[in-house]
């Protein structure tokens, strides 16, 4: 699946694949290459 997914820290968006069901949640903690750590991200769509 593909996320469309917006970092909470920078703002920045982008895609991420995600293998695994997590179609509840409406944020994820996965690593931001803009912020160079994990952060929260809010999921903005799901493809
Ligand atoms: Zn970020």
């Amino acid at each position: 699946m593909t996320w469309i997914v917006k970092c909470e820290n920078c703002g920045n968006i982008r895609k991420v694949y995600v293998s695994y069901n997590i179609k509840n949640l409406t944020k994820i903690y996965i690593y931001c290459p803009k912020c160079r750590k994990n952060t929260f991200h809010i999921i903005i769509e799901k493809q």
